[in-house]
């Protein structure tokens, strides 16, 4: 541990305010160097043992000899074996917020910029606020804004306000650009605590432990042209067996159906199901390989890839069961065959205009969306739900343990890519951490990124670590990450499709920022709740335009003997006299088959709806098909197939098209000029 003192002076050549001091050592003490200090005076024992000084009495406050303390305390440590190398004399500090402020070296992110109430509130109440460094002015104020303890520092029961702009500059001079997390060797540095008062702040404590052993963090920042493993002109599956159908052969199925050209990897077989066999991978002469055999036996495989330029090994019992040695064997071997590595434990690429798919029931439509996913299984189900309810793909990859290829890379790629206008993401492992926040950081604005995270609870990350072998560290950062770099997180699968559907529908009209948001639908308690939805996704419900009688939410009839004009005319009427970025129309799909006994009516409704966004240019309209479920078999669809025509698009709950109506407002908001 370096000495406090050292620390210090480390402080404040970095321009952070520290207490004046004078160090007198056990060998030489003599005190006149304290005579000039401003009383009252801190004494502090410093020395090896002493870590937490308080514990073993070794700070004592409001001192005016310091001679005197210093030897009662010194007498005091004798008697309890711990034997002091000096003592810092200070000027106490006056009263204030305390607080505590510190760096912390995450495995994943890297070195982070924590702040939160001090001293020994700190463990007890747990109150902190953590950013990745380098934090932004903006990014600190958000961090002190979101302490819970925020008040106190505005100045609590008339206690003066604490010098909020002397805090931000000591928080930006820790972790800021070029701030001291660059220069420390970390290890952990803490200032506990930092006082903040009316007249500026201090640190009147500082620690730091070098690191045990200096860590490298970021991978390569090179990026491969992943083209071809969207849009393979040849594809080898190594796995597919002549006796028992696997995993292999149901790829060279898929590929016979896309009708790429696929080549199976086979020692003796010449043909399997039709498709010509040749002995080795290098042969094959392929743009992306399947690897589907054995763990054991895939670094032997992907070593003989040739020039094959992207392999991904499907296969599992890798970093996952606690296998790292064959892991690491996996990457060593595709760095000797010059080929870049997707996987291990994951199901593969998705991407209608280039025939890769790995689920049944054939490609969907090509469109903008991009999916990055650690779980196979979960972007199948993103894929396939989400194609049911309108989207359509541009790139889905599955990155599972990420060995080599990592999120962070593909990310990079995939905002360049000029096919994909959003990119979803599934994530478990912040392995990749730092060059995802810098992949983030840099298509800010640009690029719509939407962020699902596993393993957020003690128990899911329990599930995780079996799962993809990943080790997160603190699963507060995933919220710090999407505040900085202003992703949008999402907390659930449902979630992820609603957001990167809105996100689709409108593309034309993320531009449009507006007055918030109208909501219309049938009165009552429903009316109630989707208020209640809007606030706590955030969204202000701006008050109907003067002359305009009634509230927003905006109740009118709906259902099978109401006018389905009604909801066309009220929008027009309402949002033509003041610019609703947003409007959601809510309809309860019960009452229509309860009360009616046709689609016809809510078809009705959806068709005049459907002419709204003709209507009001600009404006971004969203349906929520209430107790959908309620409908026969099909109606739903045809809704949807409705308003999809119209770009709307349709949930089947206030909360869900809430949360994806903020996260489209949010980068609207955001977005790029
Ligand atoms: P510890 O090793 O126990 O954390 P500190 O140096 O933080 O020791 O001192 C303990 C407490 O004493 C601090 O939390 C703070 O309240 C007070 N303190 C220490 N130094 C000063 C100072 N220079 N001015 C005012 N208060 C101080
Ligand atoms: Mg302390």
């Amino acid at each position: 541990m370096v000495p406090e003192h050292e620390v210090k002076s480390l402080l404040r050549e970095a321009g952070i305010p520290v207490p004046t001091g004078v160090v007198i050592t056990t060998g030489d003490p003599d005190f006149s160097p304290a005579d000039d200090l401003r009383r009252p005076l801190v004494v502090k024992a410093y020395g090896p043992d002493l870590v937490h000084k308080s514990d073993v009495g070794a700070v004592r406050l409001n001192v005016t000899d310091p001679a005197a303390a210093a030897g009662d305390m010194l007498a005091a440590l004798l008697a309890r074996g711990i034997a002091p190398d000096g003592f810092l004399i200070e000027e106490q500090a006056p009263a204030g917020t305390e607080l505590i402020v510190g760096l912390l070296d995450d495995p994943g992110f890297g070195p982070i910029l924590l702040t939160g109430l001090g001293g020994i509130w700190t463990e007890v109440l747990r109150d902190t606020a953590i950013r990745l460094c380098p934090v932004s002015p903006d990014d600190v104020r958000a961090m002190l804004a979101e302490l819970r303890a925020a008040p106190l520092l505005h100045g609590h029961r008339g206690a003066p306000p604490a010098d909020l702009g002397s805090l931000e500059r000591l928080l930006l001079a820790v972790g800021g650009p070029g701030g001291l997390w660059t220069t420390l060797d970390l290890g952990e540095f803490e200032l506990n605590p930092v006082i903040a008062g009316p007249a500026g702040c201090v640190a009147v404590d500082a620690r730091l432990l070098p690191a045990a052993a200096p860590r490298r963090l970021a991978r390569a920042t090179a990026t491969a042209d992943f083209t071809r493993l969207f849009e393979p002109r040849r594809v080898a599956v190594v796995g597919a067996s002549t006796t028992r159908p696997g995993f292999g052969n149901m790829f060279l199925d898929f590929y016979r159906a896309t009708g790429v050209p696929v080549t199976a990897v086979h020692p003796s077989a010449r043909e399997i199901g039709g498709v010509p066999c040749v002995p080795s991978l290098a042969a094959a002469g392929a743009d992306y390989a399947l690897v589907a055999v054995p763990a054991d036996r895939c670094a032997e495989v992907v070593r003989q890839a040739g020039r094959t330029g992207f392999v991904q090994v499907m296969s599992g019992g890798f970093g996952e069961t606690g296998r790292a040695d064959l892991e690491d064997g996996l990457v060593a071997a595709a760095r000797e065959a010059g080929v870049r590595l997707l996987g291990p434990n994951c199901m593969g690429v998705y991407s209608p205009r280039g025939g890769q798919t790995f689920v049944g029931g054939g490609p969907g439509p090509a469109g903008g969306t991009a999916l990055i996913s650690q779980s196979g299984g979960l972007a199948g189900e993103v894929i396939k739900v989400g194609e049911r309810r309108g989207l359509a793909f541009s790139r889905v990859v599955t990155v599972g343990n990420a060995a080599d290829v990592g999120p962070a890379e593909l990310l990079r790629w995939l905002s360049a890519d000029p096919h994909t206008t959003a990119v979803g993401m599934y994530l478990e492992d912040p392995r990749d951490g730092r060059a995802l926040f810098e992949a983030l950081t840099a298509i800010r604005g640009e690029l719509p990124v939407v962020l699902l995270t596993g393993g957020r609870t003690r128990q899911g990350r329990r599930a995780a670590a079996s799962h993809t072998g990943g080790l997160a560290g603190d699963a507060r950062v995933w919220p710090a990450l999407a505040e900085q770099t202003r992703a949008t997180l999402v907390t659930s699968q449902d979630d992820l499709i609603g957001v990167l559907l809105a996100l689709q529908s409108h593309r034309a009209r993320l531009t449009t920022t507006g007055d918030g948001v109208l909501v219309v639908g049938p009165s009552g308690g429903a009316s109630v709740l989707a208020a209640d939805a809007c606030d706590t996704a955030g969204l202000v419900l701006a008050p109907l335009p003067d002359g305009v009688a009634g509230l927003n939410p905006m109740e009118i009839p709906v259902g099978p003997r109401a006018s389905p004009e009604l909801v066309r005319d009220t929008i027009t009427a309402i949002a033509g006299r003041r610019p609703y970025a947003d409007v959601i129309a809510h309809v309860n799909v019960q009452s229509f088959f309860t009360y009616g006994d046709s689609a016809e009516p809510l078809l009705a409704y959806a068709r005049c709806l459907a002419e709204v966004p003709g209507l009001l240019p600009g404006a971004r309209i969203t349906l929520v098909t209430r107790n959908a479920g309620f409908a026969p078999a099909g109606v739903e669809d045809a809704v949807r197939a409705v308003a999809a025509d119209a770009a709307i698009p349709v949930f089947r709950s206030v909360e869900a098209a809430a949360v994806a109506v903020a996260a489209v407002r949010r980068f609207a908001l955001d977005r790029r000029s």
